[in-house]
């Protein structure tokens, strides 16, 4: 039978193009949690978190987070906070196998759920969450940074609710927002209690900058962190001038997931080389193979959201389609 080891050594490994930044100075936190570091602005206004290394080998969230500690980003009203998610599987990188410390127990991102965390279950991620959740639970607006097992353009999931839409058009970047509900093995922190309601005024992003390695995902990281702190007033556009990039954004694309593909078997395969955001026109298409099982589009102008063999196994999202929305959502004012 075919292993992940297998698939693995058949796809091409992607270069490292960046530095992995020694964050083990940061370790002494500011309020007792290690590696996460809040400042207080002492003027009313939200508390904007930006997060990094949800997945440990997600490296261009660890550059950004480093990159603001280290110029010294100060609020200028509520509070902003600067964390290391899963500094354990960071630590423990091995470039001779780069996708192993996504995690070491269990995916850090489908474990925010309160019964979860409450729960007498025990990983290292759930340790590591269960020290973050105070700090998280009293965010107001968070940006989770993320990266891609395959190169393509950068994404912003902004959940199922309105008010993520409108926060990423308030955002404006990147070109691309997927509305989806997340997972269905588990909680992603986007989703977190507050995040996902709509009744309340916290609101959450995720942004994926590209695949985990390349220059330009790091560039992708800077520049998204940047506006999102510029735009929240967290603090002053000219402080964070020098972490965007040169382009000025263009008009979103707002997708919709429809629905994930999820392995059945060991024995998956894509009929082309996908790496994310094809557009596949027909409905009917087929698109993979699960064993002797074709796995067919189910509508017209069918987007392919993050197709990747990386992490193959039994119950494994592989690829998640999506549909084109025509509305624009409106912006918000913070
Ligand atoms: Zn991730």
């Amino acid at each position: 039978m075919k292993t992940l080891e297998h698939v693995r050594a058949a796809l091409k490994p992607y270069p490292i193009e960046v530095e992995f930044p020694d964050i083990r100075r940061w370790e002494a936190g500011t309020h007792g949690v290690d590696y996460v570091h809040t400042f207080d602005s002492g003027v009313a206004g939200p508390h904007v978190m930006i997060m990094a290394l949800t997945h440990g080998n997600e490296v261009s969230g660890a550059i950004t987070v480093d990159a603001f500690l280290k110029r010294q980003l100060r609020p200028i009203r509520g509070r902003l906070t600067l964390a290391f998610g899963n500094v354990e599987a960071y630590h423990r990188f091995d470039r001779r196998d780069i996708d192993a410390t996504r995690y070491l127990d269990e995916d850090m991102n489908r474990v925010w759920l309160p019964e979860k965390l409450d729960s007498d279950q025990d990983s290292i991620e759930l340790r590591r969450a269960r020290q973050l959740r105070p700090v998280v639970e009293t965010v107001d607006l968070l940006l989770d940074i993320h990266s891609m097992h395959e190169e393509a353009p950068p994404v912003m999931m902004c959940g199922a609710q309105h008010k993520g839409r409108a926060f990423a058009a308030t955002l404006g970047v990147p070109q691309t927002v997927v509305v989806d509900a997340g997972h269905a093995n588990g909680r992603r922190l986007r989703d977190f209690q507050g995040f996902d309601d709509p009744a309340s005024h916290k609101n959450a992003l995720l942004i994926e900058t590209g695949q985990h390695f390349s220059r330009r995902s790091q560039d992708v990281a800077l520049d998204t962190a940047a506006r999102f702190l510029s735009t929240t007033g967290a603090v002053r556009h000219e402080d964070v001038v020098e972490f965007l990039g040169p382009e000025n954004p263009g008009p979103q694309r707002f997708l919709e997931v429809t629905c994930p593909v999820v392995a059945r078997s060991m024995d998956f395969s894509f009929v082309e080389d996908f790496r994310g955001l094809e557009v596949i026109e027909k409905a009917g298409t087929v698109i993979a193979w699960d064993g002797e099982t074709a796995i067919v589009t189910p509508h017209d102008h069918c987007v392919l959201v993050q197709p990747s063999l990386r992490h193959l196994g039994v119950g494994v999202t592989m690829v998640r389609l999506a549909r084109i929305l025509d509305e624009q959502p409106t912006r918000l004012r913070f």
